[in-house]
């Protein structure tokens, strides 16, 4: 690879497709009025973006374009702050080049 040549990180997450599961979210939060640490966490580490801390002060999710790294999962595994499953079968994100 020439040495000039760099790629942004946004530029190749713009290769990949997502196909929203209109009311069938596969991350979801349990109900909370005061967010734990860690779903605080989320906001800043899910590399998609999809954690956002609410005018009220809780934590929600808005997993179209979630990436399925599983940060969110090993981070929260065990404190029931999250269900998260795979997405159905053709939905999800579709990633060009792997
Ligand atoms: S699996 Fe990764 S990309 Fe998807 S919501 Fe969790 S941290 Fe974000």
């Amino acid at each position: 690879m020439p040495e000039n040549i760099s790629v942004k990180v946004e530029d190749k997450l713009f290769q990949n497709r997502y196909k929203v599961d209109e009311g069938n979210p596969h991350v979801c939060i349990a109900p909370h009025t005061v967010p734990s640490e860690t779903l605080l966490t989320l906001v800043n580490v899910c590399p998609a973006g999809c954690y956002q801390k609410a005018d009220d002060g809780t934590v929600e999710v808005i997993p179209d374009g979630c990436m399925e790294c599983g940060t969110c999962r090993v981070l929260t595994a065990g404190s029931g702050d999250l269900d998260w499953n795979y997405p159905r079968g053709g939905y999800g994100i579709q990633f060009k080049f792997g």
